[in-house]
């Protein structure tokens, strides 16, 4: 499993229950941050920034058993250069991994945008052996999901799959309570609450849990039928935090075998809804060489 974000908290904030799940199980787990995380401070800049935000996600990563890379590149400048596409074949190519999460390209900030194209851009590409020539190319494209947001154009965010995370939780607000530089430090002073932020360690973990239970608890109602159709009659309506994906249409198609295989937590139920592949609405040859 590969969870790709743009800054080094973003895979975390995500997918970091269902990434708990999924090394409980043995499954090989890396996070990725695609920028530096140079950016994220109000009074910390440069190397040292980044050297701290390193060593906070290695210690997320390693408090459930995953790792994590966090990549050279200037936070708050990625772009589409083919030069950081091939980066990403490459880590997918060396990887290998059969499940690829990362940002929708239609996010608010510009380097998730880029992450979740970049990661778009690949999805073919690692079968093409022409393609950086120099890492062996796969055989076929993982299934990609997208994480999910808010937004609401171009496209809402349409989940596929969901995940009951309640008892990954507390694993996951130890995560972030690993990002100190951001949940008690730069995240506060950007929404203007830096004087709510208590300064005893105990105390900041229980307002961090606290603060973060109520951000995502909206998404269960949010998503309640699919929730309902995953867990059943009995278990759905009661279910209270979920992490959601999307599944990309550039990747493989996650069908029901793929589901069970990648999501063995979830429910074996014939009513869950699986996604696969559309059927492909190709242009005819004939209007194809008229260049229509
Ligand atoms: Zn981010």
């Amino acid at each position: 499993m590969l969870i790709i974000g743009a800054h080094p908290d973003d895979a975390d904030i995500k997918a970091g229950g269902t990434a708990a799940k999924w090394c409980g199980l043995g499954h090989v787990v890396k996070l990725v941050s695609l920028t530096d995380g140079r950016a994220g401070h109000q009074t910390e800049h440069g190397p040292g920034l980044v050297r701290r935000r390193r060593a906070e996600a290695q210690a997320a990563a390693a408090s459930v058993g995953a790792t994590y890379d966090v990549l050279d590149h200037p936070d708050g400048a990625l772009d589409d250069r083919l030069e950081y596409r091939h980066e990403v074949i490459r880590l997918l190519r060396t990887f290998r991994p059969d499940l690829v999460l990362t940002h929708r390209s239609t996010d608010y900030h510009p380097d998730h945008r880029f992450t979740g194209l970049l990661v778009q851009d690949a999805s073919y590409l690692v079968t093409v052996p022409a393609v950086c020539p120099d890492s062996p190319h796969l055989a076929t494209s993982p299934v990609i999901l997208y994480f999910s947001d808010a937004f609401t154009k171009p496209c809402r965010f349409e989940p596929h799959v969901v995940v009951d995370v309640e008892d990954q939780l507390d694993r996951q607000i130890g995560m972030l309570h690993c990002h100190r530089s951001q949940f008690y430090e730069w995240l506060p002073y950007n929404a203007g609450n830096l004087d709510q932020v208590p300064a005893d360690d105990a105390a900041r973990r229980a307002w961090l849990g606290e603060r973060f239970r109520r951000r995502i608890a909206p998404l269960a109602d949010r998503f309640r039928d699919l929730v309902v159709r995953t867990y059943g009659p009995e278990r759905g309506p009661k279910v209270r935090y979920v992490e959601a994906f999307e599944v990309s249409e550039f990747g493989a198609p996650l069908d029901a075998a793929a589901r069970a295989r990648l999501f063995p937590f979830l429910p074996p139920t014939a009513d869950a809804a699986s996604f696969a592949r559309k059927e492909w609405a190709d242009i005819p040859e004939a209007d194809a060489e008229t260049g229509l």
